[in-house]
């Protein structure tokens, strides 16, 4: 019987990955075989594959029916994969902090899950700890920012948000005193 690879709940033949030089190329080719099990697969397995991203998103000329339903990969999601840089203030197994490229005052941090969930309209019950771990780096990066005085936690989602950037992200912003209300 042949040995199998389980990854992210799918399981593939370990005798197809070895005709091929990338394993995620292998899974994918193996998931766009014509074969009915494989049916099941969807882009939201797919996106837990972009977990080793290297060239995840390169794949889209050679298996575009796998990767057409994807969101396009945002600014976030590349400084998470190191593949642009960032002034990174906190990184720990599920979340990243960095300075935001145009600060609106003196300090200006954004803090964002590695799991690419969109934005907080996004959330579900089973990022319940995740949202928890988040809330509770903010006043750590606070204080290792030197935010003594306080300071001002923003989430701007969707559209009528002023959300620019579809990778949730909290704002954490001072240095100074804040306005309110903000406009
Ligand atoms: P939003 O408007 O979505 O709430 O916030 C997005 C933030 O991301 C903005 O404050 C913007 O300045 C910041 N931003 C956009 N692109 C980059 C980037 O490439 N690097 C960093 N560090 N921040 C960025």
């Amino acid at each position: 019987m042949d040995d199998n690879l389980s990854l992210a709940g799918c399981s593939v033949p370990i005798q197809s990955l070895q005709r091929h030089t990338s394993p995620i190329i292998a899974i994918l080719g193996h998931f766009h075989a014509p074969d009915p099990a494989n049916a099941r697969i969807t882009s939201q397995v797919l996106l837990e594959f972009a977990r080793i991203p290297a060239n995840f998103y390169s794949l889209q000329p050679r298996y575009p029916s796998f990767t057409e339903q994807l969101p396009p990969m945002t600014i976030f999601q590349k400084i998470i994969n190191r593949e642009i840089p960032a002034r990174i203030v906190h990184e720990d197994q599920h979340c990243m902090a960095f300075h935001d490229v145009s600060p609106q005052a003196p300090v200006h941090v954004l803090l964002i899950p590695k799991k690419p969930v969109a934005s907080l309209a996004e959330l579900t019950a089973d990022d319940a700890q995740l949202c928890g771990h988040l809330l509770q780096m903010v006043p750590v990066i606070a204080r290792q920012l030197g935010l003594s005085d306080g300071y001002r936690t923003v989430i701007n989602t969707g559209g009528h948000g002023g959300q620019t950037v579809f990778h949730l992200h909290i704002h954490i912003l001072g240095g100074r005193p804040l306005h309110w209300p903000p406009g």
